[in-house]
């Protein structure tokens, strides 16, 4: 280790020094900087790419949403339109402008990062990090060590990158992962999206609208693994009738490509021709270079680092958070466990409230949860009460022409204690703002039921599914 710093050293003039180096700016590690920054703390931030914000931001949440929006509004412009009496005439898609919007977005909002970094002065550093020693670091650019710095603490917000799939090779140009799907020049005519999860339904709903044949091949029996079974029941539903097309049970194990025409092999099953394939089998702990040796932080079989419950790691001033130690792979988990992460260093409290941590699926329409499914309630044994009620019977939804989908609530048997919420359904993505709240506070159904809701608003069917757990509700 002592041989490795005199070898960098070599190259690099001084080293500099910081109270906190957070390593990755994605929103764990770019708002953790902030935070730190606003508590007083001497901070600085390295990320390997010129574009601040990670994943999410450069090609995660923010593209993709760009992308929801637009081929939503080209769909709605093609089909949805003439009930409310509006004729838009002959609707020409211009992918390239599409694609063009979704950039300036995430210019936009990268962009506003580095803002934030200079308002709350915040030090920035450009190149990969690779640790020396436990708070030790080089910086480094084209394989060149640029700086050396050390800190009393390190946090490591890494994040992960797209799982690869044994016998599916990205090729750069037909078969792809999330980033590549949130650029193709031209809409594929056949699409084989390999996983039915997150950015399969997403991204795979995206090229659907714009007219692309999408096959989901799924190896499980069911999509969203991890979602309410009753809500993804339902969802696959939705978006069959849509044009998705799904095959269920479908081990994936091989892909090629010839002469732009892509073959994608089953397990036992008719293999499948597209023009495109979208590898979307989950996502990896991005830790690979950083040294996690040379720093004693020790990970799992999987690759995620391990941490204790102030997000600590196994070497002594080193922390990490967000999607490189595992969970929900989520950007607001990511900057709540930042935030608890650097408060806990600089007051000594800090925490976050799992139990409340919502999902969002962007389909439409919108699927999210927070809390247990009830899948999960039963293996925990955990005695439980239902409302649920449809969207059909909601009056603003109504007005939208919306009216697919429901909300789920489920309450503790004894207690009436709020345990989860899941919607399929218009704007479900706002709604699901307020159940976490209400279990964040350790609310009852009760106090969801008897809260006043605006009329007419979706937020209305929340309200009645609360009142369902009770058998009460008003509109079925
Ligand atoms: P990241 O955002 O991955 O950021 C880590 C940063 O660290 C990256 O810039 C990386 O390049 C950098 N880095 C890694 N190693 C080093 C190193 N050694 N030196 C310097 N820099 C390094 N989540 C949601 O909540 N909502 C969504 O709608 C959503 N949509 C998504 C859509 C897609 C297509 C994808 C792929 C993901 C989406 N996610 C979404 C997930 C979300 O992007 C991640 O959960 C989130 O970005 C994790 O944040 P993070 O800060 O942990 O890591
Ligand atoms: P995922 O874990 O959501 O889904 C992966 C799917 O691929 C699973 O259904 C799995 O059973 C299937 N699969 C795995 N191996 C397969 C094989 N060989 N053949 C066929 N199917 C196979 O992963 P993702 O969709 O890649 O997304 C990664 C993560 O990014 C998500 O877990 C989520 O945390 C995050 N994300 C979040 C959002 C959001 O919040 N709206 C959007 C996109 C991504």
């Amino acid at each position: 280790m002592r041989d490795r710093q005199i070898y960098d050293l070599a190259r690099i003039p001084t080293m500099q020094r910081h109270d906190l180096i957070v390593i990755g700016a994605g929103p764990g590690g770019y708002v953790a900087a902030l935070r730190a920054a606003q508590l007083g703390l001497d901070t600085a931030s390295v990320d390997e790419h010129d574009r601040l914000g990670g994943t999410c931001l450069r090609v995660g949440c923010i593209p993709s949403k760009a992308l929801l929006e637009s081929s939503h509004l080209y769909e709605q412009a093609r089909r949805s339109l003439q009930p409310h009496g509006i004729e838009a005439g002959d609707v020409q898609l211009d992918l390239g402008r599409m694609l063009a919007r979704k950039d300036r977005v995430v210019e936009q909002l990268t962009g506003g990062i580095d803002g934030l970094y200079r308002k709350h002065g915040v030090t920035r550093y450009r190149g990969r990090a690779r640790f020396t020693a436990p708070r030790k670091l080089v910086v480094e650019r084209d394989g060149r060590a640029v700086e050396e710095l050390e800190a009393g603490h390190v946090l490591v917000a890494t994040g992960s990158r797209p799982a690869t799939l044994k016998g599916v090779e990205p090729d750069g140009d037909r078969i792809g992962t999330s980033t590549e799907a949130l650029a193709w020049p031209e809409v594929p005519r056949m699409l084989a999206v390999i996983g039915a999860g997150y950015i399969g339904l997403e991204l795979g709903t995206v090229w659907r609208r714009l007219g692309a044949e999408v096959t989901v091949l799924e190896y499980l029996d069911r999509i969203l693994p991890g979602t309410d079974g009753e809500i993804a029941r339902e969802a696959r539903k939705l978006f069959e009738k849509q044009g998705l097309k799904f095959r269920l049970e479908s081990r994936v194990t091989s892909a090629s490509v010839r002469k732009n025409r892509c073959r994608i092999e089953l397990e036992g099953g008719e293999a499948v021709e597209a023009d495109r394939v979208l590898i979307a089998v989950g996502r990896v702990p991005h830790t690979e270079g950083l040294d996690l040796g040379a720093a004693g932080v020790e990970h799992n079989e999987r690759g995620f680092i391990e941490v204790d419950e102030a997000f600590r790691t196994s070497a002594e001033g080193v922390y990490a958070i967000g999607d490189c130690i595992g969970g929900p792979l989520l950007a607001h988990k990511a900057e709540e466990e930042g935030i608890a992460c650097i408060e806990r260093i600089a007051t000594g409290w800090g925490h976050v409230d799992y139990a409340a941590i919502p999902s969002v699926v962007y389909t439409h329409p919108e699927i999210a949860a927070v809390g247990p499914t009830e899948e999960e309630l039963k293996e925990r044994g955990v005695a439980y009460r239902k409302g649920r009620f449809p969207f059909r019977a909601n009056g603003r939804a109504f007005t939208l022409g919306e009216t697919d989908g429901l909300i789920k609530v489920l309450a503790d048997k004894t207690t009436d204690r709020l345990l989860a919420v899941h919607i399929l359904g218009p704007r479900a993505g706002d709604i699901i703002a307020e159940a976490a709240a209400a279990i964040a506070y350790g609310a009852s159904s009760e106090d969801l039921a008897r809260t006043c809701h605006a009329h007419p608003t979706l937020s209305e069917a929340l309200k009645e599914a609360a009142l369902a757990v009770d058998e009460r509700a008003l509109h079925v």
